[in-house]
């Protein structure tokens, strides 16, 4: 019998990047599988069947390879969420909470109409800070999230906890 493969087994695991002790899950693996990444893609959409979707908003920067896939699969627009100083018209930050540091994300202030239900994307959920930036600044833009999907959630990190405080619907499709 041949086992059929999951979404899981297609990422593999990098000790030591970026830094010793870190076990980084990478995903091109997933990516670069015809049938890994169409698996992962139609997983990560099976949630939303039948809801109003305007516009899919990806996080850089896998967040963009898997949400413009999915935007191309619902039919709607897809806005990044960038580091800051990316992108060139006229944005709005949110400043986050790293491991190590802070960090700025930015928005176009015009990438949202105020109403239009988004779908948030990204590979991975750790502690969701993330996250927690990329839907304040739709919060501001007056979006309404219908979700936010990952691949991968590390839920010892607490981002499931933090983003579901914050009212939202996470979907993962592994840990
Ligand atoms: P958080 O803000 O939830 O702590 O971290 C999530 C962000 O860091 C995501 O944008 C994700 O792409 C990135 N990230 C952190 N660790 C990993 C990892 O092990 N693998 C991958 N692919 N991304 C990671």
């Amino acid at each position: 019998m041949i086992a059929t493969k999951t979404v899981k087994d297609y990422i593999r695991t990098i000790v030591d990047f970026p830094h010793e002790g870190i076990m980084f899950r990478d995903v091109t693996t997933l990516f670069a599988d015809p049938r890994g990444f169409r698996m992962a893609i139609d997983q990560m959409l099976h949630p939303y069947a039948g809801q109003r979707i305007d516009k899919v908003v990806g996080l850089e920067a896998r967040g963009f390879i898997i949400g413009g896939a999915i935007a191309h699969q619902l039919g709607t627009g897809f806005v990044p969420i960038r580091k800051k100083g990316k992108l060139p018209g006229t944005t709005i930050s949110q400043e986050y909470t790293l491991e190590y540091g802070e960090a700025i994300v930015e928005i176009h202030d015009d990438a949202i109409t105020p109403g239009e239900t988004v779908l948030v994307i990204d590979d991975l959920l750790a502690t969701g800070g993330t996250a927690e930036a990329g839907i304040k600044l739709l919060e501001r833009l007056g979006a309404t999230i219908v979700g936010c999907a990952f691949i991968i959630d590390l839920p010892e990190l607490g981002g499931r906890e933090k983003l579901t405080q914050m009212g939202m619907e996470v979907h993962a499709l592994c840990e």
